[in-house]
């Protein structure tokens, strides 16, 4: 993560001109490589030290960082256009998160100021050389996946793995697209400041380059990845359904998207459930519909049936007489509702099945039956 420029001096963000000179001089003084030969961490303390006073030992840059922070640092940062680019887009990109000591700096250590500088004119010294931009983090893109379940499986929910190609950032390479430790040299297309400008609408602002990704400069392309900084590659990943599941249903898995760059976090994958058919099973909303065959004896005489729910089989009462097509509810035995955590009702579709096949004495009997009815039972049947 990037280190506020302010702790890296020791100092408050209410420190004076005099303070922040002061901090710098003692620091560098410690730190400067001539005094710390071949000693690594000091000459990364001592980068971040000079980096530090280049913008806060100048009190237009302060001002700039203090209001835009990080982002402020980018090489060819111009205020006014980022304050419009920031109302143009709400979700800002390159916010910030960039390390002063992020490892691009194959070639900074030339614009070091020599121990005499620093020493001698304070003032006199200029920036000399811009650092490379830090890189603009970008997210990286949602993805969308169909998976198609059994109606059961949305019923109860289930935990399952899907193996799913995906675009990682490139291990290697951290996602830069540059070989590690190859020397940098400036950008062609931005001329090295990271971005280039672009209108949009009425507006214009500039944008990452897509050359250099706002690195400012272009080295060896990684050898892992070709330069793209992400690797594609197939991933195994465990995902969770919870019951109730809807036809349609978008589930969130958080992370598992495109990759970002530069370091930005990756997109989410979205997980768009198919739900398939079930030969007994329906849903309305999260009332469950069932048909269930019943005997004419049954239906005429009543009873109880034993049917199979999700929460084990269940005993039902028949009424008697009761005719085919019938309607039986058994409360808070439907389906799960993923929001509300309550659950619908099952309802049982009766459906009355004469016997297959038979012989004289069943048709008789059928015959007995049918003296039963009362009047035309056809008689709402018009057109
Ligand atoms: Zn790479
Ligand atoms: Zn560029």
């Amino acid at each position: 993560m990037a280190q506020d420029l302010y702790s890296i001096l020791g100092l408050k963000r209410n420190a004076s001109e005099a303070d922040i000179k002061k901090a710098y001089r003692k620091l560098a003084r410690k730190y400067h490589p001539d005094v710390n030969p071949g000693n690594k961490d000091a000459e990364q303390k001592f980068k971040d030290i000079s980096r530090a006073y280049e913008y806060l030992g100048n009190p237009e840059k302060r001002k700039l960082y203090d209001e835009f922070g990080e982002e402020s640092l980018q090489a060819g940062f111009d205020a006014d256009k980022t304050r419009q680019y920031h109302r143009w887009q709400s979700a800002a990109d390159g916010e910030g998160g960039f390390g002063v000591g992020d490892d691009y700096s194959g070639t900074e250590f030339g614009r070091f100021h020599s121990y005499e500088d620093i020493f001698g004119d304070m003032f006199g010294f200029s920036a000399a050389g811009r650092s490379a931009g830090r890189p603009a983090k970008e997210r990286g893109q949602d993805v969308e996946y169909t998976l198609s379940i059994d109606f059961l499986s949305a019923l109860k929910g289930m935990k399952t793995d899907i193996s799913l190609r995906r675009v990682r950032e490139c291990e290697k390479c951290s996602g830069t697209g540059t070989e590690p430790g190859s020397k940098l040299i400036p950008c062609n297309v931005c001329g090295g400041s990271g971005r280039i400008k672009v209108a949009e609408g009425p507006l214009h602002f500039t944008q990452v380059c897509p050359r250099c990704g706002g690195h400012g400069r272009v080295g060896t392309p990684c050898s892992a990845c070709g330069g793209s900084g992400q690797t594609e590659g197939t991933e195994k990943i465990r995902v969770s359904i919870p019951p109730g599941v809807d036809e349609g249903s978008r589930i969130r898995v958080a992370g598992k998207g495109g990759a970002g760059r530069a370091g930005g976090s990756p997109g989410d994958l979205y997980l768009v459930v198919h739900v398939e058919p079930h030969p007994v099973l329906s849903r309305k909303g999260s009332d469950l519909y069932m048909d269930v065959p019943v005997s004419v004896g049954e239906a005429v005489g009543g009873g109880t049936i034993t049917i199979p729910t999700v929460d084990g089989d269940i005993s039902l009462k028949i009424p008697s007489g009761s005719q085919n097509g019938k309607l039986l509810r058994v409360k808070g035995k439907g389906m799960a509702d993923p929001r509300t955590k309550t659950r619908g009702d099952l309802f049982v579709r009766l459906a009355v099945r004469l016997p297959e096949g038979g012989d004289e004495e069943m048709r008789s009997a059928a015959r007995i039956l049918d003296r039963y009815y009362q009047g035309d039972i056809r008689k709402n049947v018009r057109l």
